[in-house]
């Protein structure tokens, strides 16, 4: 079986560890491959089948895409390869030319042997790169062709609110994709504890992917800008062992990481702190481990206060942090000159994608 799991761009590899050692749990040969056909924000898995004992001693095969479904706190879909093509020059053809292609191939495809007729079924696109044709006009095409195909075999129903089978219809640059998406409509990131809605809050699979590279090992953790919650939130559901410590300076959303909190039944679990992080020694003597996506300041009229701001927190974290910082942020040069300028040292960089922009995450001690 071949799955295509998708998740934001640039933490590819840790969300590979991740399905790596739950399929190691399984105890079931596979493989994994990041970025495949140059995709990012995509890995594919090939797995043989899985086998779980029922109650009454029988031998029942186990769904991998629902195990990863449940397990997974790094990936957003999980789909079931139907086909994978690469479209050379598509994004130069005429939109005519292009749908045409795009509904030859998906006409060849054995689609039945994934939906039974009798089953309701949509659509859903998604689109990434330069073309001259749009997702809806994508989702329509394969949409028809789906239907033409399924029709040798009986009277196929589309239901496009609330169907039985997704079919999810990619095309990234060149390369077309066709699957089941065994998540649904809503993608595994958007957790079902977040009931207060910060706006600039962090993907989960993100807030886990950094939790990931601080490496923390049941010392101290804080969050000295945690808005809703997200990260430390995660953290908890991990079971973590260690003082979780949240710090925001806004009343409001610290309540409503405290919502989020107790909606995941980790509101035990952490310490919510009203307060300044640029006042951080105030409140807490020593921390292990600082992980935090910092203000951006994107607003007008915000966006000078910033490297004033993180010089003011990064020179207080170094009167507290002990063992490692991870910091997710679009303002390269004000954080490395605050990281830089109060003794830290860089120890990786990477870009992660995140509400469309690339966005510069450091790891520093
Ligand atoms: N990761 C959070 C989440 O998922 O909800 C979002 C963090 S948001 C990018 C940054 C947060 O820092 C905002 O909630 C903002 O109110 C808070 N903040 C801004 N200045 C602060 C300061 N000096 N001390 C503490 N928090 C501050």
């Amino acid at each position: 079986m071949r799955l295509l799991l998708t998740t934001s761009q640039g933490i590819e590899d840790i969300a590979g560890r991740e399905v790596a050692s739950l399929m190691e749990r399984l105890g079931v040969p596979f493989r994994v491959e990041e970025k495949p056909l140059g995709v990012e924000g995509r890995l594919l898995l090939e797995a043989g089948e899985a086998y779980y004992t029922d109650e009454k001693g029988r031998k029942r095969e186990l769904s991998i895409a629902t195990y990863l479904n449940e397990n997974s706190r790094l990936l957003h879909r999980v789909i079931l390869e139907i086909a994978s093509e690469r479209f050379e020059g598509i994004g130069e053809d005429e939109p005519e030319t292009a749908l045409k292609r795009i509904e030859e191939f998906v006409s060849s495809l054995p689609v039945e042997r994934f939906v039974k007729v009798s089953e309701s079924f949509a659509v859903r696109p998604f689109r990434k790169g330069e073309h001259r044709i749009t997702s809806v006009e994508i989702a329509k095409t394969v949409g028809e062709a789906i239907f033409e195909r399924l029709s040798r075999f009986g009277s196929p129903k589309v239901n496009l609110d609330h169907p039985t089978v997704i079919f999810r219809a990619e095309l990234v640059g060149e390369v077309f994709f066709l699957g089941i998406d065994t998540t649904g409509d809503s993608s595994l990131h958007k957790r079902p504890w977040r009931v207060y809605d910060h706006p600039a809050h962090l993907k989960a699979s993100i807030a886990n992917a950094l939790i990931e590279l601080a490496e923390p090992n049941g010392g101290s953790f804080i969050d000295p800008f945690c808005g809703s919650g997200t990260i430390l939130i995660e953290l908890a559901l991990r079971g973590y062992k260690g003082r979780i410590i949240g710090l925001e300076k806004y009343r409001k959303h610290i309540r409503g990481a405290e919502m989020n909190a107790l909606s995941a039944g980790v509101l035990d679990k952490i310490e919510f702190i009203q307060g300044d992080a640029t006042k951080l020694s105030q409140y807490v003597e020593s921390v292990d481990f600082a992980v935090s996506n910092l203000p951006y300041g994107l607003k007008i009229g915000r966006k000078s206060m910033i490297p004033r701001l993180y010089m003011a927190f990064f020179s207080e974290l170094s009167k507290v942090l002990e063992k490692r910082g991870v910091f997710i942020t679009t303002e390269k040069k004000a954080i490395e000159r605050a990281i830089l300028d109060n003794g830290f040292k860089i120890k990786h960089h990477r870009l992660i994608g995140h509400g469309g922009l690339m966005v510069h995450t450091y790891v520093v001690e």
